[in-house]
C-alpha cells in the first residue's frame, strides 16, 4: 500500500446525479468505495437497507450520536443523516479511498475535523433539469420536491467552499472529471508513503528518515 485512503466529499442537490456518478467511479477505478450513511429517512422503493443507507429509527440514531459513532451528522430536510466513523477508518487504514455523499453542513464539519479530505461540489446542468429530475423521481410529494428545490439553490452558492466544482452536463464528462480529480489527488506528493518508493529502490531510505 502506498498511502492511507483519503476522504472524497461529494456534495450537490439531491437529484443532481451524485449516486449515478459514484456508482460509475466505484466500478471504473480501483480502491475506492462509497461510505454508507445512517439515516432516519423512510426507505424509498428500490432502496435496500445497507446499500443506499442504513435505515434506523431516531432513537437508534440519537444513541449513536451519544456513542460518538458518527464522524459527522446533520439534519437534512427534517431527517437525520450521519457518516459512521469506524467503517470509514477501517477502509482508510487499508488504503481505500472513501467517497462521502453528504450535504454542505456535513461537508463543512468533515473539512474542519478530518485529515486528508478532497471536496467536490456537483452542479446540475440547469435549474430546469434539476426541478424535473426531482419531480420525475416520484417518490416525494410536491411540497417535499419544492422544499428540496429551494434548498438546492441556496446550497449551490456554497460551492466556493469546495476545492472542485463540476457541472453534470453530461454523465460521461462528469465521470471523466471526477476520475481525474481522484487519480490526480492520489499522486500528490504529500499523500505518498515515501517508504513505498524506497521499496522499489527509487529513493534512498535515509533521505526519508
Ligand atoms: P437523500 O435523502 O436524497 O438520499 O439525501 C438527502 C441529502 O442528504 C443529500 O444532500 C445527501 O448528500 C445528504 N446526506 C446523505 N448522507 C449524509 C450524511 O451521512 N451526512 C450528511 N451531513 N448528509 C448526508
Amino acid at each position: 500500500m502506498s498511502r492511507n485512503g483519503m476522504l472524497v466529499i461529494l456534495s450537490g442537490a439531491s437529484g443532481v446525479g451524485k449516486s449515478t456518478l459514484c456508482k460509475h467511479i466505484i466500478s471504473s477505478i480501483p480502491d475506492i468505495q462509497l461510505s454508507v450513511s445512517y439515516t432516519t429517512r423512510p426507505i424509498r422503493s428500490g432502496e435496500e437497507h445497507g446499500r443506499e443507507y442504513w435505515f434506523v429509527n431516531e432513537e437508534t440514531f440519537r444513541r449513536m450520536i451519544d456513542q460518538q459513532a458518527f464522524l459527522e451528522w446533520a439534519e437534512v430536510y427534517g431527517n437525520l443523516y450521519g457518516t459512521p466513523r469506524r467503517e470509514l477508518m477501517q477502509l482508510q487504514d487499508t488504503g481505500i479511498d472513501v467517497i462521502l455523499d453528504i450535504d454542505i453542513q456535513g461537508a463543512k464539519n468533515v473539512m474542519t475535523n478530518a485529515e486528508d479530505v478532497v471536496s467536490v461540489f456537483l452542479m446540475p446542468p440547469s435549474l430546469e433539469v434539476l426541478k424535473s429530475r426531482l419531480e420525475a423521481r416520484g417518490t416525494d410529494d410536491a411540497e417535499v420536491v419544492e422544499r428540496r428545490f429551494q434548498k438546492a439553490q441556496t446550497e449551490m452558492a456554497h460551492h466556493v467552499e469546495y476545492e472542485y466544482t463540476m457541472r453534470n452536463g453530461s454523465l460521461e464528462q462528469a465521470i471523466r472529471e471526477f476520475e481525474s480529480i481522484v487519480l490526480a489527488e492520489r499522486v500528490r506528493t504529500k499523500r505518498l508513503d515515501h517508504a513505498w518508493l524506497s521499496r522499489y529502490g527509487l529513493i534512498d531510505k535515509e533521505v526519508i528518515e
